[in-house]
């Protein structure tokens, strides 16, 4: 029609995120303290909040160590590892996030403090814990099991001093891992060192520069980023080696056997599997394209991420104001599952930025249900990566009765709005929002009897599952056209648009599939039975048989392979989570996106059990019912 709406009739929320925040005169208004925590009004709370939380839960400790292992202690392991979380996790935000360093400094300490005492029990009370001490899932009964507690006191010992060799070899990997290469100038042409950083008579490479139009360039790029560095080869042979022989002896046949306890995979057979049936399915529907007879992996790798995205990211911008995505999310969830996203004006000292947004979720019925505050804009220091923090899990409190709301922060990097208009996201930005979202709903919707489980707190190759849902929302026409117009005319995203966005996602997603299988078909055989090859002569073996192009000689890709440190044996969890929300889109909501039964059903059987519910039936419930 010829309504051309204005432009301030956003719904509050809307108005939230598309208006620029209005400051208040704050003089005469109490601090509340980050997050609404007393203490953390200044960086020296941290002090006081984290001595607090160690006492009370040194207490604990003793109890659960004292008394056989059995319901209660999984109780007593969940209100510990809630009170260390409350301060640990809230300091492992602040201590990457607030842009005043003295905050950073005061909650960098408290992370290091609290680490360190866990270490020490652990390793005193025969808990060896082989993660990250400051997340909190290993406090759990679980993790008892499958780490050293039943070991003996000399056996015990080894494991100990293995999991600290391996602390180091993993940094050593993780740093060398993202150095560039030097090579002299004159060894490449003169009218391509423009596309480099230069030092000297050196050219520095740190990177594959994929998104160069540029095939030498390209080339160059990858023959010198992936040159293979023989101390860093050492250190990842090393470290493998170390990972299996720590699993060997706490009692599992190889270190994926042992990390892949407790996830939908359960097993390296039933991951190996997995990879193979997606490469079949694959093949049958795709084939390279043409230009690429000359198939190298770095001409691939270009096509890939020239493909992403077949549109024009600058036209639709304008229909994606920051507020009327977040108008998009809110009439999803509500149709979905009855449920609001409310901006809440938060109080002084609440946030560490002036432009973080909280947002109340509230359902029709139930009330409250959490806190998500957005931290949505770019700023200095501020990390570049899209992300989700558990800053409290949800959690039925025994002492009170009551629930514990969750609380969570979504980071992006957005710009910001300017003087003639509000914050505009590329499709890839909005894609990127619903997936964050997704984690967040995760969080606010579960509602389990324990925190170290709830939300994303759980198997890691099912974590995924509900922010690629999202994705899938994201592209689909009939959710696009919920919310997508022009935030000047009011005017919808025209039709043929909608069409081209929709379609522009499937263009890569075979390719980059293929290369995702290709990397953690290569992470698990490195996490298997020991091999009696180098980790060179399996990358070219797996990429083989699993991503169809010629090894490059004298490159070893598996060298800048950094997540091989974080997620060891679980890479292929990215494919699976994509694997089973693709199948919940498919059997529940492709008919009917905004279908009220199927969000009730979706949040009752997937989103209320974090990690608490055996996956499968979790996915099993939801293709029955
Ligand atoms: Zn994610």
């Amino acid at each position: 029609g010829f309504c051309v709406r204005n432009v301030t009739t956003w719904s509050p929320v809307g108005a939230a995120f598309n208006a620029k925040p209005h400051r208040r005169l704050e003089l005469f208004e109490k601090n509340v303290g980050l997050f609404g925590v007393p203490e953390l009004s200044s960086p020296a709370g941290f002090e006081v909040t984290t001595k607090r939380a160690l006492k009370d839960t040194q207490e604990l400790v003793d109890k659960v160590c004292s008394s056989p292992p059995g319901a209660v202690t999984v109780e007593t392991f969940d209100q510990l590892s809630d009170g260390l979380c409350k301060v640990a996790d809230l300091a492992d935000f602040v201590k990457v996030a607030h842009p005043d360093p003295s905050f950073r400094e005061a909650a960098e300490k408290t992370c290091i403090e609290i680490g360190t005492v866990v270490e020490n029990w652990t390793q005193k009370q025969g808990m060896l814990s082989n993660l990250n001490p400051f997340t909190v899932a290993e406090l759990f009964m679980f993790d008892f099991a499958i780490s050293g507690i039943h070991l003996d006191e000399k056996l015990r010992k080894e494991a100990v001093k293995l999991h600290v060799k391996l602390l180091d070899l993993n940094n050593e990997f993780l740093m060398g891992s993202h150095l560039p290469n030097r090579i002299a100038k004159s060894a490449i042409p003169e009218h391509i060192h423009c596309h480099f950083a230069t030092e000297g008579s050196f050219i520095q490479i740190g990177g594959l520069h994929a998104e160069s139009s540029n095939d030498l360039v390209r080339e160059v790029a990858y023959r010198i980023f992936l040159y293979p560095n023989a101390d860093l080869m050492e250190c990842l042979e090393e470290l493998l080696k170390c990972r299996n022989k720590l699993a060997k002896l706490v009692g599992y046949e190889s270190y994926a056997h042992r990390a892949l306890q407790g996830t939908m995979a359960k097993t390296p057979e039933t991951v190996m599997n997995f990879l193979q049936l997606l490469t079949d399915k694959l093949s049958e529907r795709y084939t390279m394209p043409k230009s690429t007879q000359f198939a190298e992996v770095f001409v691939i790798l270009w096509l890939c991420f020239g493909y992403r995205y077949n549109i024009e990211p600058s036209l639709y911008s304008p229909y994606f104001s920051l507020g009327s995505c977040m108008e998009g999310l809110n009439s999803l969830f509500t149709k979905l599952y009855g449920v609001s996203i409310m901006s809440e004006h938060p109080s002084t000292g609440e946030v560490w930025n002036d432009d973080v947004r909280k947002l109340a979720v509230v359902h029709e019925t139930e009330g409250l249900l959490g806190y998500i505050y957005c931290d949505f804009f770019h700023r200095a220091n501020k990390p570049h990566q899209d992300c989700h923090f558990t800053i409290r899990g949800g959690r039925q409190c025994q002492e009170s009765g009551q629930y514990q709301l969750p609380v969570v922060v979504l980071m992006l990097s957005l710009p910001h709005p300017t003087k003639s208009a509000p914050t505009l996201l590329t499709p890839s930005m909005m894609e990127n929002l619903f997936h964050e979202m997704g984690h967040a709903m995760h969080s606010m919707l579960g509602r389990t009897r324990y925190q170290h489980i709830t939300g994303t707190r759980c198997a890691t190759d099912f974590a995924e599952v509900p922010s690629i849902l999202m994705e899938y929302f994201a592209t689909d026409y009939r959710v696009v056209n919920q919310f997508a117009r022009h935030y000047q005319t009011g005017q919808p995203l025209p039709q043929s648009m909608v069409a081209r966005l929709c379609e522009s996602k499937k263009v890569c997603g075979a390719a980059d599939t293929q290369l995702q299988i290709f990397y953690s078909a290569l992470d698990q055989m490195y996490h298997g039975k020991p091999q009696n090859r180098s980790t060179t002569d399996i990358l070219k073996d797996m990429q083989h048989k699993f991503y169809g192009l010629p090894y490059t000689p004298n490159t070893a890709w598996q060298l800048r392979f950094s997540h091989l440190i974080g997620y060891g044996a679980k890479y292929y969890s990215y494919l699976m989570s994509r694997a089973v929300a693709s199948m919940v889109w498919k059997q529940c909501f492709v008919q009917d996106p905004l279908n009220r039964d199927m969000g009730e059903r979706y949040r009752r059987e997937m989103l209320a059990h974090g990690g608490g519910k055996e996956p499968m039936l979790m996915v099993e419930g939801m293709s029955q019912s």
